[in-house]
């Protein structure tokens, strides 16, 4: 039960140091500096001079209106410090949290919200104490400023080690020793340190961070924190059955702690004493000092301390067989027991709650970050869709340009072959088939108009012979040479074609007997008078030609065809290079013969 007891007691010793609790006599300012100095100045003091503290705050209240925005966030900031010392925990929380919302000054931010978390462990609100820490724990590599990084971590881990998380808390303070900032000691962390380490039973009182701890803290002029690490040594010693040790070293501080009138230590020092005494047997000493525990102790208080003291005064009644006193003593210590039990289940239960909760909005958060992923893939999959939307419309747009690109190519194509089996190969102009076809048609068109047309039949005079002269190549030139003096005179809607080797056909539209004669008489002339050159030699050749008219003959082209060329085999007969119209054969009077004769 002792070795419970001890264990329990550092928690509110730790809380006390966090507000600072030294009552020490206030040394008066010479001058008054500027606001901001005095507001450093005053947070220096909070914890080694709490008088001074006090008024360079009323001095500082005074000034509130000569300060910048700022300034009064941070005498705002002392203020909400101050009355969590006092123990209004309601006002504090009212400050702190203004200072939390508006100051818009984030080391402030920090700090206040690191005081805040404090007070409300100390009002026992420990499910909102742990829920702050935790964001507190979460936001801390965000905080940039090294002195509210310190401040945050040093309450912090005075939080986790009120909820028994002794290995935590002691790493915080180990990770807070190896980078202090400028301006800090190492006096807290370490002083904390040694109270979680006695608290998870990894110290013993010749353990190294003892000497350590009371050197930093005596060098930092902090004598409340040395006397924290005294009392572990002193509690160690009472673990270890040493109680004379205890009692010469309790006998060290008792005075120092006394004087400070230290609300926790001064319970402490006394229980310690009373253990101490009651191991000794010396029960009348126990005695004095367990009801000196209960003398400095607050109405209506419930701590392990005051549990511890009850318990020793009730074994004591006990031992000397005063029934009626140890009964009350005891139900005192029961008392006692069960609240602190109580506080110690709500506190473990609040931590856990805290845990718990903070585990639910992580899930919470990571569910909302899956679906926030699902939600980015779902939109890239509907752009992608309608990206590939696009493509497959390039795509048809594509494939349809190409099919009608290739429609136009084939059907001109098409249309280059039919023109290609619609024309002679050599010269260009209708073929013997296409010529005969075009010339039925338009012998029907002009039948239905009643108008005029003539056939002409024109074959080269010796062709053979020129062949056989210059050559087949000469020859195929002859040829073409022919068709271009045939269209000289003609006009465009005449029909011309080659119906064979060096014969060709002519159908003059729209032309009289007499109007032919003159056109196929200018073709005969046209060929006799211009002869081809071939390698400077001029080739003359003439043609013999034959006509006929629908005036003589009708529109039937089978009669004409055979006119022409009965006309034709005239004009041969008679001699070659001449004109002989079909009049010529059937009516002597209209004899109608021109040209002379061949080569
Ligand atoms: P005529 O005065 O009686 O008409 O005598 P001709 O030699 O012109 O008549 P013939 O029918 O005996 O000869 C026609 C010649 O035309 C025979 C042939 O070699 C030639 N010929 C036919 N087609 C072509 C051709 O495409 N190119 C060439 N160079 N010669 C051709
Ligand atoms: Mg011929
Ligand atoms: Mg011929």
């Amino acid at each position: 039960m002792l070795r419970w007891k001890i264990r329990s007691w550092p928690w509110p010793v730790l809380l006390a140091m966090a507000f600072g609790v030294l009552m020490q006599p206030i040394g008066a300012a010479a001058s008054t500096p500027p606001n901001a100095a005095l507001l450093t100045q005053a947070e220096d003091l909070r914890t080694s001079d709490h008088p001074q503290f006090l008024r360079l705050l009323e001095t500082l209240q005074q000034q509130a209106s000569s300060m910048s925005p700022h300034e009064r966030w941070q005498l705002r900031y002392l203020q909400g410090w101050q009355a969590a010392f006092r123990g209004d925990y309601a006002g504090a929380e009212g400050i702190l949290r203004e200072v939390i919302g508006h100051s818009g000054d984030p080391p402030l931010v920090a700090k206040a919200s690191a005081v805040l978390m404090n007070a409300m462990a100390s009002n026992r609100h420990y499910e909102e104490a742990f829920e702050l820490a935790n964001r507190l724990m979460a936001d801390l590599p965000k905080i940039e400023d090294t002195q509210a990084r310190f401040l945050v971590r040093l309450y912090v881990a005075q939080v986790l080690s009120y909820a028994e998380q002794y290995d935590l808390a002691a790493n915080y303070f180990r990770d807070m020793l190896q980078a202090l900032p400028p301006g800090e000691t190492s006096c807290k962390p370490e002083a904390m340190l040694i109270s979680v380490l006695y608290q998870s039973h990894k110290l013993n009182s010749a353990s190294i961070e003892l000497p350590r701890g009371i050197e930093a803290c005596r060098a930092a002029g902090q004598p409340i924190f040395a006397d924290t690490i005294w009392l572990v040594k002193a509690s160690l010693y009472l673990d270890e059955d040493q109680p004379d040790r205890a009692i010469a070293l309790l006998r060290q501080i008792a005075p120092r702690i006394l004087a400070s009138q230290n609300y926790y230590h001064t319970q402490n020092v006394q229980e310690e004493f009373a253990q101490a005494y009651w191991k000794l047997g010396d029960d009348d000493k126990a005695r004095k000092a367990a009801l000196a525990v209960l003398a400095v102790s607050d109405p209506g208080d419930i701590n392990g301390t005051l549990k511890d003291a009850y318990e020793i005064l009730y074994r004591i009644e006990k031992k000397h067989g005063r029934a009626m006193a140890a009964l009350t003593y005891y139900e005192h210590y029961a008392a006692q027991n069960i609240g602190h039990l109580n506080d110690i289940s709500a506190k473990t239960l609040a931590y856990d709650v805290a845990q718990q909760r903070m585990l639910a909005q992580k899930l919470e958060t990571e569910k909302l970050s899956r679906q926030n992923k699902l939600l980015q893939l779902q939109q890239a999959l509907a752009a992608k869709t309608i990206e590939t939307g696009h493509l497959y419309i390039a795509l048809l747009l594509l494939v349809l340009a190409s099919v009608i690109f290739w429609l136009l190519r084939t059907k001109r194509s098409q249309l280059h072959f039919k023109q290609q089996a619609r024309l002679d190969g050599l010269t260009g102009i209708f073929n013997h088939q296409h010529f005969i076809g075009e010339a039925q048609r338009a012998l029907q068109l002009l039948e239905r108009r009643r108008g005029d047309a003539c056939l002409v039949f024109i074959d080269l005079d010796y062709f053979k012979q020129i062949n056989d002269t210059h050559g087949h190549a000469v020859g195929d030139a002859l040829l073409k040479h022919t068709v271009a003096i045939c269209k000289q005179p003609m006009r465009a809607n005449d029909l011309f074609g080659r119906l064979g080797g060096e014969e060709f056909g002519i159908l003059l539209l729209g032309c009289s007997h007499e109007q032919g004669m003159v056109i196929a008489d200018r073709v005969r002339t046209a060929i006799e008078t211009t002869p081809m050159n071939v390698d400077g030699c001029a080739i003359t050749f003439s043609a013999s030609i034959g006509l006929v008219s629908t005036q003589a003959c009708g529109y039937g082209l089978q009669l004409l065809c055979r006119e022409a060329d009965a006309a034709l085999y005239r004009a041969k007969r008679s001699g070659r290079n001449r004109l002989v119209s079909h009049v010529e054969h059937n009516d002597p009077v209209k004899l109608f013969q021109v040209g002379h004769g061949g080569p």
